[in-house]
């Protein structure tokens, strides 16, 4: 049988538990485009060089964290209400 347990206070929670909910959170960058100026100086390849040469030496959650990520948490009913009385409240 599968355990769960609040991932906010720690109660033990059952897989089928009524008093278990599902929050999940998903963070992205709000930008939706980029505006590209072309420049008739610049030189495309170097520039991609220089993206792909960056992305390189990046380090990749710190990629991805600035891009998307989705987050999943089992919490009590007490954490979910909490959570939807102030859900940015750390
Ligand atoms: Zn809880």
């Amino acid at each position: 049988m599968i355990r769960y347990e609040c991932d906010r206070c720690g109660v033990p929670l059952g897989a089928n538990d009524p008093r278990r909910f599902i929050v999940k959170l998903e963070v992205y960058a709000a930008a939706g485009h980029m505006d590209l100026v072309l420049d008739p100086h610049a030189d495309p390849q170097r520039e991609m060089d220089e993206i792909m040469r960056s992305l390189s030496v990046a380090d990749p959650d710190e990629v991805e964290d600035q891009t998307y990520r989705c987050l999943r948490f089992n919490v009590c009913d007490t954490c979910r209400r909490n959570l939807l009385a102030n859900p940015l409240r750390t």
